[in-house]
């Protein structure tokens, strides 16, 4: 009774959910398993895509591992901590999405049954953080440098890393085909750091083989007016100048006030809009540029008026396209027709207005600095063309990341049983539990061999063992899951390479990700967010039962 009489303390707001202790560390493994769980079968090059529909109807197809967790719209939050990883690989690096998300849900699938008996989880995070330092210093010892190369060699080593990024695409087929294609589109670029330099455009229709690189730069014909047709659409050298500002005729009269003391003088207003406008056209032709490119729209007037002088125009040119034109020709974006100097006119080899499939494309090729490319994409339907886009895009990366620390190791599971195998040897040397949270560590890194397997039908036991055989021997580290026939292969003779920054840093943001869930033992979450998800009813019912239920700590009942 005297327990009764006593007022209750209320630390958080009236309704509160409060979960916590080692049941909430155990629950928080079980999401962020689940996550990995619906992505793990995609891995690989006969991983499986996912078909992912929002509920406004938009249908994507993807292999991407970043682009499935973003899309996924997950809201376990301690999960979201594995959509966040797999972003900062995919801006990082570009590749390796899918592994560091599976990565990290192994290690604390791994730790799981430590946590349940009652390891506290700081043992468990500094034994991780120590073998993740280890394994990330073995990656780079092994890793091989393909540095000194003449540009020939350099550009087959880099399409095959490039081949390997593809390989688990929808694209997969024609993977040497886009490897060299990609490999083309970044040397071109040099070592210029903006990733928009290369251009990719789609255009729907055609097959895989059709897409082709501009050394330049292509955008889709803008929308245009009537004289349009009478333009040349074909120019050796021309000059070409660059605007932001609009060529239309604007009815200045609704930007000003103006008072007339005699109707006469409206036809004084009138002649001054069309001078302004004859005036801005006509400096436009002087400039001597036969090529005018606006980023604003370039009206009817002004199209008939430089069809009539043989230059070629185009307005409403988006901003990143025109940016393009900018540092392929090597001319400025102008806001003023006044004094046009030849400085900041640009200049190509050969400019075309070119039909590709069902759109009309203006292509600018052979541009002086060079420092830009552009893929156009062909394909059958709008969501394969999207995934080829987004299978570029990690091919791209992985070159460019593979031109600047240009170390690679032995893919598919070759690096990660060596660096287990490592790992475990080490283990033993350790005295104390920590060698059980070291080995649980290098058991994880399995994963990858095991699911490249698992996806490809292969017994993955059978390999696995036959892999561990081999790296045990001493002389097989390169040897990984050789995906054609099911047994075991050498990764590297077979030029399955992957950048070893790659591995690297989803070593690396894995280990951080799992020590940072395995640290978190409580949750809250405030009435307010609760009721913002019109969770209304739930916040009603927790009411003061809710606050005694945060001390006993609901999380501990689930068990
Ligand atoms: P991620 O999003 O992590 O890049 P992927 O689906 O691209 O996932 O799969 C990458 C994995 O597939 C890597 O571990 C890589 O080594 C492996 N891999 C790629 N090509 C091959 C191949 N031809 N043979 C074996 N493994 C491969
Ligand atoms: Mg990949």
């Amino acid at each position: 009774m005297a327990s009764m009489m006593q007022p209750q303390i209320l630390v958080l707001k009236e309704g509160t959910d409060t979960s916590q202790g080692r049941a909430q560390v155990v629950s928080n493994i079980n999401a962020c398993t689940a996550v990995a769980d619906t992505l793990r079968t995609t891995l690989g090059p006969r991983g499986m895509d996912k078909l992912i529909h929002d509920d406004k109807g938009g249908v994507t197809i993807s292999n991407d591992g970043a682009t499935i967790m973003r899309l996924l719209d997950i809201v376990h939050p301690a999960a979201k901590i594995l959509v966040d990883i797999a972003g900062s690989q995919d801006s990082e690096v570009g590749d390796g999405t899918t592994t560091v998300v599976l990565l990290a849900a192994e290690f604390l699938k791994e730790a799981k049954p430590y946590v349940e008996d009652g390891v506290h989880p700081h043992s468990l995070i500094r034994s991780y953080r120590t073998a993740g330092n280890m394994a990330i210093q073995r990656v780079k010892e092994l890793a091989v440098s393909i540095e000194g190369k003449s540009l020939e060699e350099k550009k087959s080593l880099l399409a095959k890393c490039a081949a390997t990024t593809l390989s688990s695409k929808l694209i997969g087929g024609e993977k040497e085909f886009f490897a060299s294609m990609v490999v083309d589109a970044v040397l071109a670029i040099g070592n210029d750091d903006r990733l928009n330099l290369i251009g990719i455009k789609k255009v729907p229709g055609g097959t895989m083989r059709d897409s082709f690189l501009v050394n330049g730069v292509a955008f889709k014909k803008t929308f245009s007016y009537a004289g349009f047709e009478q333009q040349p659409k074909k120019f050796l050298n021309p000059k070409i100048l660059l605007l932001n500002i609009e060529l239309e005729l604007k009815s200045e009269k609704e930007n000003a006030e103006i008072r007339l003391s005699d109707p006469l003088q409206y036809q004084s207003i009138v002649d001054a809009e069309w001078n302004i406008i004859y005036d801005k056209l006509d400096k436009c032709v002087k400039s001597g540029a036969k090529i005018i490119l606006s980023r604003l729209a370039i009206g009817d007037l002004a199209t008939q008026y430089f069809a009539d002088r043989d230059i070629f125009c185009a307005g409403r040119v988006t901003e990143e396209d025109l940016q393009r034109v900018a540092a392929a020709t090597g001319g400025m974006v102008q806001t003023s027709v006044n004094n046009v100097i030849d400085e900041v006119l640009g200049s190509c080899e050969v400019f075309e207005e070119k039909q590709v499939g069902n759109e009309r494309f203006n292509i600018f090729s052979g541009c002086p600095s060079g420092q830009t490319a552009t893929i156009v994409l062909r394909g059958g339907a709008d969501q394969f063309i999207e995934e080829a886009e987004r299978s570029l895009h990690d091919a791209i990366m992985i070159v460019r990341r593979a031109l600047k620390n240009s170390t690679v190791v032995p893919g598919g599971g070759a690096i990660d049983m060596e660096i287990s195998k490592y790992l475990r040897q080490h283990a033993r040397t350790i005295a104390g539990k920590s060698q059980f949270f070291v080995n649980s560590f290098a058991k994880a890194l399995e994963v990858i061999p095991r699911q490249l397997c698992d996806n490809a039908g292969f017994d993955a036991t059978d390999v696995l063992n036959k892999l561990r055989q081999k790296h045990a021997s001493g002389e097989g580290a390169n040897y990984g899951v050789d995906i054609n026939t099911g047994g075991i292969a050498d990764s590297f003779a077979n030029f399955v390479w992957e950048p070893a920054v790659v591995k690297i840093n989803a070593i690396n943001a894995a280990t951080e990700a799992s020590c940072l869930i395995l640290s978190v033992d409580e949750t809250v979450k405030n009435p307010k967010s609760e009721s913002a998800q019109g969770d209304a009813a739930a916040g009603a019912m927790a009411g003061r039962g809710g606050a005694m239920r945060g001390r006993g700590g609901r999380g501990m009942r689930r068990r």
